[in-house]
């Protein structure tokens, strides 16, 4: 069969969703060719080596055992990018206050007794994690549909928390640490629906969603790049430091072109896979687009400032795990912080240890000097483990990511976009796009890269769709549960409202 066709697709943003959407269609034939307006592919996720060669990236991504897609795309590439499983500490500037195990290794019980009974609380008493129980109503209530979005986005995590009765500390010291890694910002920033739909995707759904692998390397080197090749092997093009400035629409309202400073690339279709202050970027440029409310409601949508440090030190510090989680040491502010002579391979046999620390809702730390940085990053590791205290910094990269991460604020769903817009050949792609596969973070920028291809393939009757892995269904006593809170909402007495 002849798998070449003449369409050209653009593809705008070379991230998880931008990578994703250009190799399916590559593969299926198109004529694709993916513009990025950075100088390496990779998005959030991209990695480079200095001029003295370290490695460094714009922070360090997990990959949870739910992510079922990306890790099908890397068995399908032949790469073995990824450590084992790995357990994590969880800090506060009084000590360790959990540890994870690995989740798959225990017994599998129902959700969500697993993740109750199998992590490490030193500190938390029993009585203030069992306060979380009734939360379970709100959990069963959410099912990721637009109602349960539009239901529960009106009001803050921090209150729904509150009406569930959660304790003040079981919030402060578990709930809270989480939605500042997980949506990087404080529950009073973030929308019930999301805080729902995220603690239920990475934490609850089943016992071992927890579990997770990191890169052994970069991401950049251990998966764009080979993936890269691949796309370039199937004729699609990959252009860097392009910024796409608009997108041109015929008479009919159709695009056919792609507008980047002096050059104009055609197309019969295009799909943005760009982040929200990117697509703010384009739609103030694009006379275009700013003719259309759906995108002009984008300007309503923010984004997190987030800060990537990477210290090397003169000395070995003993890290107990790999992966750690930090709260209570900034008050809106949450942070991780990860042994990379434990995660990559080529820091094995370093003399000194390597860190990386990223800051999530880094607002106030973006215009600090790095001297600043440095000193504060050493504080805080110390606070952890007091040996960090005694050694010296010798290098350092730091990474400053303003604008960087979607924003899922109290009332921002009625402005995220879904896949398909009234442009009917400009679909959109990323990590804060409307679906219902239930996925989020990477899984979810590629899964919505994915979902874009099919679109095209749709529109254009060319080639087959990229399969796409549903996440793993709900438990029997949650899809029961589920039902019943159903059935009670549709009772002519039911409450309406959460
Ligand atoms: C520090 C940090 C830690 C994180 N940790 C994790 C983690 O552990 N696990 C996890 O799953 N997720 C994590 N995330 C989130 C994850 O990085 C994102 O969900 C994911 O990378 C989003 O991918 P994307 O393709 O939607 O967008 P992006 O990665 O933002 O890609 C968009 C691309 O579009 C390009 N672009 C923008 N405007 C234009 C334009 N006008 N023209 C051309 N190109 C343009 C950008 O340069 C960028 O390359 C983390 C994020 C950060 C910042």
């Amino acid at each position: 069969m002849n798998n070449q066709n003449h369409k050209r697709i653009i593809v705008v943003g070379a991230g998880w969703a931008g990578l994703g959407a250009a190799y399916h269609l590559s593969t299926q034939g198109y004529q694709v060719t993916l513009l990025e307006a950075g100088a390496y592919p990779g998005g959030l996720v991209a990695g480079w080596q200095t001029a003295e060669g370290r490695a460094l990236e714009a922070g360090i991504h997990g990959f949870w055992y739910p992510y079922r897609n990306i890790f099908a795309l890397v068995d399908h590439l032949g790469l073995k990018p990824f450590t084992d499983w790995t357990r994590s500490t969880q800090y506060s500037p009084k000590g360790v206050e959990a540890i994870s195990p690995i989740f798959q290794n225990l017994p599998r019980l129902p959700m969500p007794l697993g993740t109750f009974a199998y992590p490490q609380f030193p500190r938390l008493p029993l009585a203030d994690r069992l306060s979380a129980f009734p939360l379970i109503q709100a959990v069963l209530d959410f099912d990721n549909s637009d109602e349960a979005w539009r239901r529960y986005d009106g009001i803050s995590a921090r209150e729904l928390f509150r009406q569930y009765n959660v304790s003040e500390r079981l919030y402060r010291e578990a709930f809270e640490p989480m939605l500042l890694v997980g949506l990087f910002a404080p529950g009073e920033q973030c929308s019930a629906a999301a805080a729902l739909g995220m603690l239920y995707y990475f934490i609850l759904a089943h016992q071992n969603d927890f579990d997770v692998v990191w890169c052994r390397g970069t991401v950049g080197e251990k998966i764009f790049q080979p993936w890269c090749d691949r796309i370039q092997a199937s004729g699609g093009k990959l252009l860097t430091q392009r910024r796409v400035t608009d997108v041109r629409l015929d008479e009919s309202g159709r695009a056919n072109a792609v507008v980047c400073g002096d050059e104009v690339f055609e197309a019969d279709a295009v799909i943005f896979a760009v982040g929200i202050t990117g697509l703010q970027n384009i739609v103030r440029h694009s006379p275009s687009l700013r003719q259309r409310s759906e995108f002009t409601n984008v300007m309503n949508l923010g984004a997190v400032d987030v800060l990537a440090t990477r210290i090397w030190l003169d000395r070995k510090v003993p890290i107990p795990n790999p992966s750690n989680a930090c709260f209570g040491f900034h008050p809106t502010t949450g942070w991780t912080f990860f042994d990379l002579n434990a995660l990559h391979d080529s820091y094995w046999d370093e003399s000194g240890t390597v860190v990386e620390a990223d800051f999530y809702h880094a607002n106030q730390f973006l215009a600090m000097e790095d001297a600043d940085i440095l000193k504060m990053v050493q504080q805080d590791l110390t606070a952890c483990i007091p040996a960090f205290g005694e050694a010296k910094v010798v290098d350092y990269g730091i990474v400053r990511l303003p604008k960087a991460v979607t924003h899922f604020a109290p009332g921002s769903y009625r402005y995220l976009l879904p896949s398909t817009t009234s442009v009917p050949n400009l679909f959109l792609s990323g990590d804060w796009i409307v679906n219902r596969h239930g996925s989020w973070s990477q899984e979810k920028a590629y899964v919505t890269g994915l979902e874009a291809a099919n679109q095209v393939i749709d529109q254009f009757g060319h080639g087959t769709p990229a399969n796409i892995i549903p996440v793993e269904s709900d438990e029997a006593h949650v899809q029961m549960g589920r039902s019943l809170l159903r059935f009670v909402r549709a009772l002519p007495f039911a409450q309406r409202g959460i």
